[in-house]
């Protein structure tokens, strides 16, 4: 039996006058991930269809469903459009199914076909009452939804959906840049930011030999998790041991941690502009550290105005775990290599910080040379779904 994959719009068809700019987004970012299989994709205005060897069904299935934009699909059976060849078809299909009660919906896409949607419906129905013992009909909350599309020349019978990721083709937006450090928080918030359609770069701040080697491949093992979701993401990782160095030697310890974020923002606007980015996305969540309280957010903001995103800003901590587990990232998260901010960690870091105290300890020492060299020392890895390249920085 020759089956296709239907995949249904959903949340897309919602975008009136962009429909076609989300639906060819969404065309290429299905035709990439799927390219190591032999595989025809199509597409018209309400659905996709793809044509697959059997034997890849499975693998295919494990790719679609990092793919945004995907709301549900449907594995079709295609049978010629008669009504005695999909009396046939639905007699082998139902053989082998368990369930108690069933719904028939019929789309007849075919004007032409002379029998009406609702007519069809109830003789399908009376195909499978007979065919099957001991089932009902229950048009409104059935465990088997059995749909019929006639088409044309072939029609298509699935059964209930396989629900996507949902949300919207990554490339819909401008690209994002996602401050990733180690911890739990911020590979959540790229999920969240890619999921609205935004293509994400990844930055990294590290502080070698203060934090170690492992601190980095956990953040590159992170980066091919969030890969997977995306074509690639590129990694750029600043070096930022001098910067937090000369901010623990002269600036009061309370005000490190502000400072130290400012330091990053300033960084991340300008890594924006150089990588075309048009937010800073980030894991901050108000309320978790000192930095985190809205007076925090405030002063260290104001070194930017750019968009910042903070997906998970309002979620509890074990919602973002909750989430942190179901993309793979958790297990990750948690080991124990220590990361530049938790390195340099102050006894009492201020809570309520006030933006002209904060200027003031800025004052202590250079740096904007700093920034610059930072930013002229950027190592940048490309990452892809499933293998990783070194490039250097031109
Ligand atoms: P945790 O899950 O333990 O809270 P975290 O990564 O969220 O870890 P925070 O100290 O809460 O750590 O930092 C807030 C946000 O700042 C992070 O979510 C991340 O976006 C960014 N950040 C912190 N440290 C780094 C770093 N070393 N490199 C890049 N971004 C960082
Ligand atoms: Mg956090």
């Amino acid at each position: 039996m020759k089956r296709i994959i239907l995949i249904k719009y959903g949340e897309l068809s919602t975008k009136k006058g962009n429909k076609n700019f989300f639906i060819n987004t969404l065309y290429e970012n299905v035709k990439n991930k799927l390219k190591q299989f032999d595989v025809s994709i199509f597409k018209d205005r309400s659905r996709m269809y793809i044509e697959f060897h059997d034997s890849d069904l499975e693998e295919i299935k494990i790719k679609l469903d990092c793919v945004f934009g995907i709301h549900m699909y449907h594995i079709a059976y295609i049978v010629d459009t008669s009504i005695e060849s999909i009396k046939k078809l639905l007699v082998e299909l139902i053989r082998d199914l368990s369930f108690k009660t069933f719904k028939v919906e019929t789309k007849r896409s075919d004007k032409s076909f002379s029998i009406h949607s609702q007519d069809m419906n109830h003789i399908l129905g009376s195909v499978v009452l007979k065919n099957k013992v001991g089932v009902s009909v229950d048009v409104h909350n059935p465990e088997l939804f059995i749909k019929l599309e006639i088409r044309e020349t072939y029609s298509y019978v699935y059964f209930n959906a396989y629900r996507g990721v949902g949300g919207y083709p990554i490339g819909t937006q401008p690209k994002g840049l996602l401050m990733l450090s180690g911890g739990i928080d911020s590979p959540v918030s790229g999920y969240l930011a890619m999921k609205r359609g935004i293509p994400i770069d990844c930055v990294y701040f590290e502080a070698i030999p203060h934090t170690s080697l492992d601190a980095r491949n956990k953040v590159i093992e992170l980066s091919k998790k969030l890969a997977k979701y995306s074509n690639k993401v590129q990694l750029h990782i600043i070096n930022f041991t001098q910067i937090q160095e000369e901010i623990y030697k002269n600036c009061h310890s309370n005000y490190c941690i502000t400072i130290m974020r400012r330091m990053m923002y300033r960084i991340m606007e300008k890594m924006a502009n150089k990588y075309h980015g048009f937010a800073i996305i980030n894991g901050e969540s108000v309320g978790q550290v000192a930095s985190q309280t809205l007076t925090s957010m405030r002063v260290i903001n104001e070194v930017t105005c750019m968009p910042i995103l903070r997906p998970v800003a309002c979620f509890d901590k074990l919602e973002i775990i909750d989430l942190a587990k179901k993309i793979g990232t958790y297990d990750i998260s948690i080991l124990p290599y220590e990361d530049c901010c938790t390195v340099f960690v102050p006894k009492h870091p201020v809570i309520n910080p006030s933006l002209e105290q904060a200027k003031k300890e800025e004052k202590k020492f250079d740096f904007m040379s700093m920034i610059d060299k930072a930013l002229d020392e950027v190592v940048t890895i490309e990452i892809f779904d499933d293998q990783q390249q070194f490039l250097e920085l031109l």
